[in-house]
């Protein structure tokens, strides 16, 4: 009898390992499937649709087009506290160069630019997988646990777009009020195996700023006659950049990139015009003016300087609909759930690493502004190679960062780490049965 039971154990832990074996194998599926057929931002039409099939298989209610392609799948589960878990959903127009063998070969032209090859280069194909394995086994293991769950599916990320989109539909109205919201990101530094979390500010404000530099054209043999544009902006570049070394305080993060500049059509024709689109990025509302102004008052002086006319001064846009604010994961929470993730990955405390805050941006930071009363936390999650990173901190060939062509994530332990440490997380949250 003893031994009937004993044998019956075994083959108890060798089904649920077979079914963790076949999950893990079906995962890795659906993120090939996702990396080899990414859509840019606000196309995301196809893969809103594979996620709210994969959530309603797994027996969540589902609310589509929400700002977009934004997908709401809930689970309510009893009394108890409200979790939302985010994932964003969009690629980017990048070439993919990685040659591995689900690549992406799409190409697609957004709204604003040419057509390019698309990636999921930003690996939000790794975000939507994560969220699958963590969405399937909190249903596994309803029993154990009470409240509601909420997983948010975000279009429009890289754009900088989709969570205002999905708040101005209605999201507060349509969504119970959470008390912790989660997300997560992949790292292209970090090993898999090991996550990291930053406690308090982990993602800057950004803002994106066109500047029209305005001239005289003329003939290029000429310049006596001209007030040429080029050379103008040219001045404008170089002094943007004592904004940040000359006018910042050293101890507050800044950075002003201008990240396009174009002006003129032909070898011997001063132009009549340069734009130059800026990005400007900071933590901090007071640095936040102070650059701002800044860029206008160089602008506009560097102008004058050259004896341009008043009414030919240049023009500063910011583009206030696409400004973000800082990300700050709660201090507290941050600190509480770094010692739940050490508990719950096989490193132990060793594969929980505390990394510094970073000049990137996410729009996740709207959700944490529309419930204030809420726990934020987005932790990062290591997607390379363990021997990779060792060798690129011993002087090794660098590790490609995310948003680049050359960024491989290596799937099957990036997921299966993804995914213990987000429901490690959400189980916290949940309420115990
Ligand atoms: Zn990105
Ligand atoms: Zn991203």
């Amino acid at each position: 009898m003893t031994n009937g039971i004993k044998s019956l154990g075994v083959l108890l832990l060798l089904c649920i390992a077979v079914n963790a074996q076949d999950e893990a194998q079906r995962l890795l599926q659906l993120y090939k499937e996702l990396h080899a057929a990414p859509e840019l931002s606000q196309q995301e039409e196809k893969t809103a649709a594979r996620m709210a099939q994969e959530f309603r298989a797994l027996g969540y209610s589902i609310t589509e087009k929400i700002g977009g392609h934004g997908v709401l799948a809930l689970l309510e589960n009893g009394p108890g506290p409200v979790l939302w878990i985010r994932a964003d959903m969009d690629a980017l127009p990048v070439t993919e160069e990685t040659g591995v063998a689900w690549a992406s070969k799409v190409r697609a032209a957004s709204s604003a630019g040419p057509e390019s090859g698309v990636m999921h280069a930003c690996g939000h194909d790794m975000h939507m997988t994560v969220a699958v394995g963590t969405a399937a086994k909190l249903v596994a293991s309803k029993a154990h646990w009470s409240g509601t769950l909420m997983f948010l599916l975000q279009p429009a990320e890289e754009i900088g777009v989709g969570a205002k989109a999905m708040l101005a539909d209605g999201l507060l109205k349509r969504a119970p009020k959470p008390d912790t919201i989660l997300a997560q990101h992949v790292d292209a530094a970090v090993a898999t195996g090991q996550v990291s979390v930053t406690p308090g500010p982990i993602f800057a404000c950004v803002d994106s700023v066109d500047v029209v530099v305005r001239g005289v054209g003329g003939h290029g043999a000429y310049p006596h006659r001209a007030r040429d544009p080029v050379v103008l902006a040219a001045q404008m570049v170089l002094a943007f950049q004592t904004l940040v070394s000359r006018e910042n305080s050293p101890l507050d993060p800044a950075v002003v990139t201008v990240g396009s500049i174009h002006g003129g059509t032909k070898h011997n024709v001063i132009g009549e015009e340069v734009k130059m689109q800026l990005t400007v990025r900071c933590y901090d509302e007071r640095v936040r003016k102070q650059l701002l102004g800044g860029i206008k008052r160089i602008a506009e002086h560097t102008a004058r300087a050259a004896g341009m006319p008043e009414d030919r001064l240049p023009t500063v846009h910011v583009h206030e609909s696409e400004s973000l604010g800082a990300l700050v994961n709660t201090p507290e929470y941050a600190a509480h759930a770094t010692k739940v993730l050490a508990a719950a990955l096989p490193g132990g405390a060793a594969s929980v690493l505390c990394r510094a805050p970073e000049m990137g941006a996410e729009d996740f930071a709207l959700f944490g502004q529309a419930v204030a009363s809420a726990r934020l936390l987005m932790f990062r999650l290591g997607t390379i190679p363990p021997a990779r990173v060792a060798a690129a901190e011993q002087g090794g060939p660098p590790l490609p960062s995310i948003h680049s062509p050359r960024y491989a994530p290596d799937p099957a332990p990036s997921i299966a780490t993804g995914v213990t440490a987000m429901y490690a997380l959400a189980l916290d949250a949940l309420g115990k049965r």
